[in-house]
């Protein structure tokens, strides 16, 4: 035992609900069902009732109680117990009556009669009930806060019970419980302490949501055992979790003495199927409270739980109306957007407005947008990278950044509290606020982090802290919570905003399609042209040969030359008819994307051009070697061919040159690249500002028809259409005197 490691967990351990023991301030009878044959008793019944246990083993119930009171007993066995208790019980004792609150409940096959002597005959009836509750009810009910509604609940729980104090005592996520409302007649106020979760173990809580209220009226009692020890049908301690006498663990017993505590009642808060809080109250005598008064304070106590939905419903009821008007302002300023980074930047500030947050990052693809103090783009990046794994329906929250990332020490300041939203996680679309520290002094009931105090040597026992002296705490790297209404209000955005980027998408796709159409529509028609002019141009060409060959003769120097001129442009419109049925077919021809070596494919497509131009001088540099991609190799060679070429071409330096390159990525995005950055620059003419659009259109040249070696005015036309079939841009930057740099994006991605 000595080894085992030492903290309040051990209490979570403890089988609380089957302690074999109850208090002593009433007996307990174990009845078989249905024929009430006494199977179990308390061993305290010579003192309550003059039986010793063992005269009532075996017998039936019948011998104790009269049979008025038996067949009300058996009238409720077919009923709903909780609305028949207590039953008025009494037995003769010496020829004299002891009256009881009988309270009965079920379990399997038995049924748990426990007795708690009473002393008038009479209990208060259910219009005396009414009658105290009533205005209490109605006052609970129209509290204009939840505080307030505590503050009547105590005061009024203290005014029926007179205890000494009585308190609520409200549980945070993490368990631990602040004392939110108190009225006492002590000097101590405990109003505004906190206690750390381990004071109330785990299944001591499992319990507080079955049974709503509990009482030790004397805490230094001797527990009473039970007879025989062991439920005698299934030979197992008997289930108490229902029973109203049951003993409680000796840890919390000495916890109440060490809180100089003699009585204790505390009734269980419940919101939403869980422990929301606890109706505490302390005494520092034994006290007793009968069943009736118990009652009461229980339904003052579930009165008070329907009541919280109400309250904190009510709760902020101007700030969520604030809420609501920002999120119809999102709703105008996202349908107006053309996409959703840009509708977002307008609303920055109503961003923050929305949960109150003192910055925020909206992060769209590799594109980051800030509002207000944000820490940096790298922190941004490497927080959101750890938060993606933790998303809870698309949401992440703390008030307590470092306690789960240490890497966020560094900007506490600014980002303790995190909400995130993920928008789409295919499109990265993510938006985080932030909030500052706060450094608070939080109030503990004893020093929270010493829960244990005492390990008698060698054979220990756990003993809950003795001090409860007021025990400060500066707690650091908290922001202020995020209110369940600001985590709704984004919540609620981000439907909005799925909305706006599924609407785009939509528009996108149609816009697509509809260009797809019209592309392809003019592919063919450019193929259907291009093919049937060729046919009379060829006519035209040949029949102009033949007027050259047959009638040379009879025509003169001006007709023959101007045959010359008729035939040689037939043969340029050939050449702009092939160009362009040669760039139709590209874009009717399937991509055949294969890997292909880059660095290879230029050697060969520079070795080519050398042969084909063999007078002209030009040093080809390759700074680095390229890469491998997956893309149509035909298509990329005739790319590179075509701008390698135009490099060559538009080029009067005595000495030329052509460099072939990609661009490294350097590092500062976070997002791994999806393509890289050719270009090709050239030493050459280059390119007047005003044309380095044109340039791109078809037949468009910037020189006399034969200046520079010729050409159709297609090259960069195809080159553009290859490019943009395998998903990327190209575009051009030039100046006069240096010359041109082509560049291009490729995808590299295998599967695309
Ligand atoms: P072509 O070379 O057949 O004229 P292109 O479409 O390849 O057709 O080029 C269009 C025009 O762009 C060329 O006529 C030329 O004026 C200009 N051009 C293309 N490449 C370069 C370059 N590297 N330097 C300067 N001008 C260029």
């Amino acid at each position: 035992m000595t080894d085992e490691i030492v903290d309040l967990t051990n209490c979570d351990r403890e089988p609380i609900h089957i302690p074999s023991l109850i208090q002593p301030h009433g007996i307990l009878l174990v009845l078989q069902d249905p024929t009430l044959e006494i199977l179990q008793v308390s061993s305290n019944t010579q003192k309550v009732i003059g039986r010793q246990p063992e005269e009532l083993l075996g017998k039936s119930l019948s011998d104790l109680l009269n049979a008025k009171q038996i067949n009300l007993i058996q009238q409720c066995l077919a009923e709903d117990f909780e609305s028949i208790n207590p039953l008025n019980l009494s037995i003769k004792h010496l020829n004299k009556s002891i009256y009881f609150d009988g309270i009965i409940h079920s379990l399997d096959n038995i049924i748990i009669l426990e007795l708690e002597p009473r002393k008038a005959k009479d209990s208060t009836g259910f219009f005396n009930f009414y009658q105290q509750v009533r205005g209490i009810i109605t006052r609970i009910q129209k509290a204009p806060t939840m505080l307030e509604m505590c503050q009547i609940v105590v005061t009024e729980v203290r005014r029926i019970t007179g205890f000494d104090r009585v308190m609520v005592y409200r549980f945070d996520r993490e368990g631990a419980g602040r004392v939110i409302a108190e009225d006492t007649n002590q000097e101590t106020p405990y109003l505004d302490l906190h206690y750390p979760p381990s004071d109330i173990p785990k299944q001591a809580r499992q319990l507080y949501t079955l049974n709503w209220l509990r009482l030790i009226p004397d805490a230094s009692y001797q527990p009473v055992t039970l007879i025989p020890a062991n439920n005698p049908l299934t030979n197992q301690p008997l289930d108490l979790s229902l029973s109203v006498l049951r003993s409680v663990s000796g840890i919390h017993l000495e916890y109440l003495q060490n809180m100089g505590v003699t009585a204790s009642m505390s009734i269980s808060l419940m919101h939403e199927q869980k422990l929301w809080g606890l109706i505490a109250c302390h005494h520092s005598s034994p006290k007793y409270i009968s069943y009736n008064i118990r009652t009461m304070c229980e339904f003052i106590g579930q009165v008070m739980s329907v009541e919280l939905a109400n309250k904190e419903a009510s709760e902020d009821i101007d700030y969520k109306r604030q809420l609501k008007s920002l999120q119809t302002q999102f709703v105008e300023g996202l349908s107006q957007a053309e996409c959703f980074l840009d509708g977002m930047v307008q609303l920055k500030s109503q961003l923050l407005n929305l949960t109150s947050a003192t910055g925020a990052v909206i992060c769209s693809g590799d594109q980051y947008i800030e509002a207000g103090k944000t820490p940096s783009e790298d922190e941004v990046h490497a927080l959101l990278d750890w938060i993606k794994p933790q998303l809870h329906h698309n949401l992440f929250e703390t008030r307590s950044l470092t306690k789960d990332y240490p890497a966020g020490e560094s900007f506490k300041a600014i980002a303790s509290g995190v909400l995130a939203l993920e928008i789409s996680r295919v499109h990265h679309n993510y938006i985080l606020w932030f909030r500052p520290e706060i450094i608070q002094t939080v109030n503990w009931g004893g020093n929270p982090n010493k829960p244990v105090e005492v390990l008698s040597e060698g054979n220990f026992r756990i003993s809950p802290r003795k001090s409860f002296e007021l025990w400060q705490e500066t707690v650091q790297g908290y922001a202020l919570p995020w209110k369940p209404c600001e985590v709704e209000a984004v919540a609620e955005l981000r439907s909005l905003v799925v909305g706006v980027v599924l609407r785009q998408a939509d528009k996108l796709a149609a816009m697509n399609f509809e260009l797809q159409r019209s592309n392809e529509e003019l592919d063919s028609f450019a193929y259907v042209a291009s093919h049937d002019l060729k046919e009379p141009l060829r006519g035209i060409h040949n029949y102009a040969n033949f007027l050259m060959e047959d009638y040379a003769d009879v025509l003169d120097n001006d007709g023959v030359a101007k045959l010359q001129t008729l035939v040689r442009l037939t043969q340029r419109m050939e050449d702009l008819i092939n160009s362009l049925l040669h760039f139709s077919r590209l874009g009717r021809a399937e991509l055949i994307r294969q890997p292909v070596n880059l660095n290879e494919l230029v050697q060969q497509v520079i070795s080519t051009l050398s042969i084909a131009r063999p007078q002209s001088e030009v040093e080809f540099r390759i700074p680095q070697p390229l890469k491998s991609i997956q893309c149509d190799r035909a298509q990329i060679n005739e790319l590179f061919t075509n701008l390698i070429s135009n490099a060559i071409k538009y080029n009067d330096k005595p000495n030329k040159w052509v460099e072939i390159g990609f661009i490294e990525e350097n590092g500062q995005r976070k997002v791994a690249p999806t393509s890289m950055t050719f270009y090709v620059r050239d030493n050459g003419i280059g390119i007047p500002e005003e044309h380095l659009d044109k340039i791109f259109q078809i037949f468009r040249r910037l020189h006399g028809r034969d200046d520079f070696g010729g050409g159709t005015g297609v090259g960069l036309t195809i080159a553009r259409k290859i490019v943009e079939r395998h998903g990327g841009k190209i575009w051009v930057e030039s100046n006069q005197t240096q010359g041109s740099t082509f560049y291009f994006t490729l995808s590299v991605e295998p599967n695309t």
